[in-house]
């Protein structure tokens, strides 16, 4: 994977769960990878597993629905490491409940943490990719925003807009050789996001699952690493379904 190196990567929600199973991937890589989650203090103990790869790593407590903060690190990224010439759009929450009980307020919360923060993410680090002549930005939607989930409707909607929005956004910077593409987790428990769910809520989801597993952060990040690659230059505007066959 040496064509990884001397790049450098930002990943979103890195502190924890795939955010970290990335970073830790693309860092084995040879990429320097920053981090960034509200929580920074998990961000920096991230960041720390990043550099015993041997690569270079910042980390910062960023919100990634604050335009100013995430224009901020972006430049503290550039200024130090360099680039960026990756993007993981990755930070993510859920704020589950059926239709009739959902607030107003779950919707926008994960809307606006899940669709409004990758746009704020992308639009930061543009400039330097068009400049670049480069570019990977990738987003981690969900199986949930191809197929949908009962009690999910914002969730789902946030991950089918991260769909269209890369999508788009590979339209616009293909001609600087910049590529955008989706990676589709399925089911990977033991992650912030999954830790909680009820047994029964598990084994319904395993009994949709072909290769009739979960699967792990690190075949996750696996996908990614690829798509950040040079080996993946020809493809944009992709939803890649790590889900063991489970939306094929
Ligand atoms: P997780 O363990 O809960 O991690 C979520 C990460 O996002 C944390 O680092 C969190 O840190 C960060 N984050 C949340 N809100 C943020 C904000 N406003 N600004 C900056 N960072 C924020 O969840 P996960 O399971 O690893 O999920 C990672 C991504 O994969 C999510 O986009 C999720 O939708 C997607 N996904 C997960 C699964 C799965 O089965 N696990 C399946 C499909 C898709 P702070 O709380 O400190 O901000």
């Amino acid at each position: 994977m040496t064509e990884l190196k001397a790049k450098v990567a930002i990943v979103t929600g890195g502190s924890r769960g795939l955010g970290r199973a990335i970073a830790l991937r693309l860092a084995a890589d040879g990429v320097d990878v920053a981090v960034c989650a509200r929580n920074g203090e998990a961000a920096a103990e991230t960041a720390a597993l990043v550099e015993q790869s041997g690569v270079r790593s910042l980390s910062r407590s960023v919100d990634v629905t604050d335009a100013e903060q995430v224009g901020a690190f972006v430049k503290q990224v550039s200024e130090t490491l360099g680039g960026p010439d990756i993007l993981i759009n990755n930070a993510g929450i859920t704020r589950d409940n059926l239709l009739m009980r959902m607030k107003e307020e779950d919707w926008d919360t994960v809307l606006e943490t899940n669709l409004k923060g990758a746009f704020t993410c992308a639009k930061a680090v543009a400039r330097p990719m068009m400049k670049a002549r480069f570019g990977r930005i990738i987003g981690i939607s969900s199986v949930v925003g191809i197929v949908g989930n009962a009690g999910q409707a914002n969730y789902a909607a946030s991950k089918a807009g991260l769909i269209g929005f890369s999508k788009s956004l590979a339209r616009e910077l293909a001609s600087r050789s910049i590529t955008v593409n989706i990676v589709a987790p399925g089911f990977v428990p033991d992650t912030g996001m999954t830790g909680d769910l009820p047994e029964a809520a598990v084994e319904s989801m395993m009994s949709n699952v072909p290769l009739g597993r979960s699967g792990t952060p690190e075949e996750v990040a696996d996908a990614v690493a690829f798509l950040a690659s040079d080996r993946s230059a020809y493809i944009t505007g992709q939803v890649l379904a790590v889900d063991g066959g489970m939306t094929m």
